[in-house]
């Protein structure tokens, strides 16, 4: 499903942190945001999430206006930074955890969810950590469990804030390999914010790049390499982290 952003705008105190936004993101394909610290990025983000509420503009799923719904009632899966793993809860019932919480009438019964929990972790690759609490795994394994959880639901539209962050180089790497491998298997809509250049130019089919509220491209990531649209695009990614 692709999304449409129609003259989003949002101010905290007074300070415009997005202004006029207008983007098309197509169904099916990675899209990254990219842009420094305080771009507007992770505000864009919250608000197709359903997160934050935007003052001005619209945002469509498809056809279908999202604008003034319930983060509950749109149906994406995300994995942001505040959202961590569930301390208390295993490996598979983090997983199983949005399933649970399903309206009753789509609530699959026990036996199917315990099913999508296990061909998840056969996704993820970590079968045998079904019964692992968050503290015992390392940093690269609890982003996949974090992947996984967002998935259970099969959302059409994937929202990723900065999924690679803290992560050390190696890891960070495998997991981008990992997560174009599964997104060109089952053919979701995502959506993931970077401040990492080389993140957004290996891992997307469009980049968004972002400097002070305002989109300055939109391109393909060898289009944005090869001709960046202005100065600032041509700065921002010659800079290395
Ligand atoms: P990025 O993700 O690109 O770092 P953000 O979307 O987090 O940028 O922030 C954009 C601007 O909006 C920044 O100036 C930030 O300080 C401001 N901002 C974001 N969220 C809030 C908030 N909840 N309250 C006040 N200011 C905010």
């Amino acid at each position: 499903m692709g999304i449409t952003i129609e003259r989003i705008g949002k101010s905290f105190r007074g300070l415009p942190a997005l202004d006029n936004i207008e983007l098309a993101i197509p169904d099916g394909e990675l899209t990254a945001l990219l842009g420094p610290s305080g771009s507007g990025k992770t505000t864009l983000l919250r608000i197709l999430a359903g997160l934050e509420t935007p003052d001005t503009g619209r945002i469509r799923f498809g056809e279908t206006d999202v604008t003034d719904r319930h983060v509950r009632d749109r149906r994406v899966g995300f994995v942001f930074q505040h959202y961590a793993l569930f301390r208390h809860m295993n490996v598979a019932e983090n997983i199983a955890f949005g399933l649970s919480v399903l309206p009753r009438a789509e609530r699959p019964d026990r036996a199917a969810i315990d099913r999508r929990v296990n061909e998840l972790l056969e996704m993820i690759q970590l079968e045998s950590l079904h019964d692992r609490y968050p503290a015992q795994l390392s940093g690269g394994q609890k982003q996949r469990v974090a992947l996984a959880r967002a998935m259970a639901v099969k959302p059409e539209i994937l929202l990723l804030d900065e999924p690679f962050g803290a992560l050390d180089a190696k890891v960070r790497k495998e997991l981008r390999r990992w997560l174009r491998n599964l997104h060109d298997e089952l053919h979701f809509t995502s959506v993931f914010v970077t401040h990492d250049q080389e993140e957004a130019l290996e891992l997307s089919d469009q980049v968004v790049v972002m400097n002070h509220g305002r989109i300055e491209q939109v391109d393909p990531p060898q289009t944005v390499y090869e001709r960046p649209a202005s100065r600032f695009v041509f700065d921002f990614l010659g800079r290395v982290n």
